[in-house]
């Protein structure tokens, strides 16, 4: 079954995704790309987009450079898993030249809490199945216009601020999207996410699907549900509709929504065919109308929403609420070595946990006991991976950029390490534990930008005499009680006048701020243009190149 809208063109995806079902990649890739190489792949039409549905991108580089995408619903890897998807990385993740600051054979921690590794050659991705589907693991669906990774609060079950455990939900919706032939082929990606917790981990404003803990009417736990919230360049914070549901009642919920995306949904311009111009275009009424027509019970209205503020991460040390701890390691953008992940899965299994992965691209190590806690915390993993770090290396988010992505504008992993660094070293105490500093590499929103303390996508600038890379620069976005996204401060700020920009900023906050106030606040209460002036202090701005 396809939806489709009535009397409406389709763009080049869509007659791709009708030629042939997507999904069908996978047994192609096992029985004839691997073993005849990509140009006969190549020779197919439309199979590189069909890719996508595989969890495969082909790198900027081309050729045999491929990057694949695990799924990890609600970010939970046993401890087994994690020790499985590091040896693929060591095993299989391998550069011609290794990365100057990264080395080689490494892996990324994404923002959907997934992991991505690059390098892969076409040759080996069968036995690199092989390996994930016996540790239970799959990279189906984890690109394309589909059911995404389904994001959860990384510390479901455990924590104290808990209201009902949103992992299994979370877990139940990913098993009934992943492969599901009818459900594979909607007009664009479908991002769903659910939180059990008061502090909005699952970042629900900012998903396709946001379930948020609810007290329903007759008392019980549930969720509410909010519906179009997406970034990229028409971000938008989710709808709330009036709906709530029991957590049995998830899947469902979600199966009727994506039918509604999928037979309203625009499937003529892609720039305009996420979810949320959907729900722009319906209203929330004819939005909930809609979603009664298709879902198989009453929806109910909304309950007493329960989120009270937005977390932002995980790291340190914690007490979870059987008594036991769990650490969150900073992983600064996301990137570590295959080696180091096996240990984190290592030190898991040896604690009694389980790895868990973060929305700010950070891990979690859980099932610690008290006993135990001093001697996992002189682990030497520990030394690379703080549970301690200063407050821009742990707010620190980048996106793949330019290294590997064929729409970057500019590099921004090895960057945001260096711009980090320079503030931790620099900036001396600015009273809280993290700022949280994300970095996309263009106008998309790969490392979440809108939602940064401070945030940059990539641009290019003038200088005098050249052109270079060059960023745009963002301040105040955040979610949750006091959501909003950034204000685009300044354009196209050459990058080597960033970090002085930077310091400059910090300071005035440092000197300016409120009692209890947070960079996000500060930004607010102050004018654009007094905070472009601060920016425009350091260094010379001459426009986009
Ligand atoms: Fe690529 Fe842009 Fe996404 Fe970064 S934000 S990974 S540059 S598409």
């Amino acid at each position: 079954m396809q939806f489709l809208r009535e009397n409406k063109s389709l763009n080049r995806v869509e007659n791709i995704k009708l030629e042939r079902h997507p999904l069908e990649v996978r047994q192609a890739i096992i029985d004839t790309y691997s073993k005849e190489g990509v140009e006969s792949m190549n020779a197919v039409p439309g199979e590189v987009e069909r890719l996508k549905w595989a969890g495969i991108y082909p790198q900027k580089q081309g050729g045999n450079a491929f990057m694949m995408r695990i799924k990890v619903p609600g970010g939970v890897l046993s401890a087994g898993q994690a020790q499985v998807i590091g040896r693929i990385s060591a095993d299989f993740a391998e550069g011609p030249e290794p990365n100057p600051v990264f080395g080689n054979n490494f892996l990324d921690i994404t923002t959907r809490q997934d992991i991505q590794l690059h390098w892969i050659k076409m040759e080996d991705i069968p036995e690199i199945w092989r390996r994930l589907e016996e540790a239970g693991m799959t990279t189906v669906q984890a690109c394309g216009d589909s059911a995404r990774n389904v994001l959860s609060c990384p510390v479901s079950g455990l924590d104290h601020e808990e209201v009902v455990d949103a992992y299994p939900v979370a877990q139940a919706i990913s098993d009934f999207f992943t492969g599901n032939r009818e459900y594979a082929n909607l007009p664009r990606k479908f991002k769903m996410s659910v939180t059990g917790c008061l502090e909005d981990c699952g970042q629900a404003e900012i998903n396709d699907i946001g379930l948020l803990p609810a007290r329903l009417e007759d008392g019980s736990i549930g969720f509410n549900l909010r519906v179009g919230g997406g970034l990229s360049d028409g971000p938008r914070m989710a709808s709330d509709i009036d709906v709530s549901i029991r957590p049995e009642e998830a899947v469902e919920l979600t199966r009727a929504i994506a039918q509604v995306f999928g037979e309203l949904g625009d499937r003529d311009n892609r720039w305009t065919s996420r979810m949320r111009y959907l729900v722009q275009e319906l209203g929330p009424e004819e939005f909930r109308h809609q979603l009664q027509q298709r879902a198989s019970f009453e929806l109910r209205h909304a309950g007493e929403d329960l989120t009270e503020h937005y977390r932002g991460d995980h790291v340190g040390v914690h007490e979870q609420n059987d008594g036991d701890y769990y650490v969150g390691l900073n992983v600064t953008v996301g990137r570590m070595s295959g080696a180091d992940f096996v240990e984190a899965g290592r030190l898991a299994e040896e604690y009694g946990g389980d790895v868990r992965l973060a929305t700010d691209q950070n891990l979690v190590v859980t099932g610690i006991s008290a006993e135990r806690l001093d001697e996992f915390l002189a682990e030497p993993l520990l030394e690379r991976h703080s549970p301690n770090p200063g407050a821009f290396e742990r707010g620190a988010v980048a996106c793949t950029g330019n290294e590997f992505c064929r729409f970057a504008i500019v590099e921004t992993k090895a960057r945001a390490v260096e711009w980090a660094r320079h503030m931790d070293e620099n900036a001396g105490d600015v009273g809280q534990e993290a700022v949280r500093m994300h970095f996309s590499g263009c106008s998309a929103s790969c490392a979440q930008p809108q939602i940064g303390d401070i945030g940059f996508r990539g641009e290019t600038a003038k200088t005098e005499d050249a052109i270079v890379e060059g960023v745009d620069i963002g301040l105040g976005g955040s979610l949750g009680g006091d959501a909003a996204f950034i204000d685009w401060v300044e354009g196209a700020k050459p990058v080597d006048d960033v970090p002085g920009a930077l310091t400059a900023l910090v300071e005035r906050f440092k000197e300016e701020r409120r009692e209890g106030e947070r960079f996000h606040e500060w930004s607010r209460r102050i004018p654009n243009k007094e905070l472009r002036g601060t920016i425009r202090s350091v260094g010379r701005n001459r426009g986009r190149g």
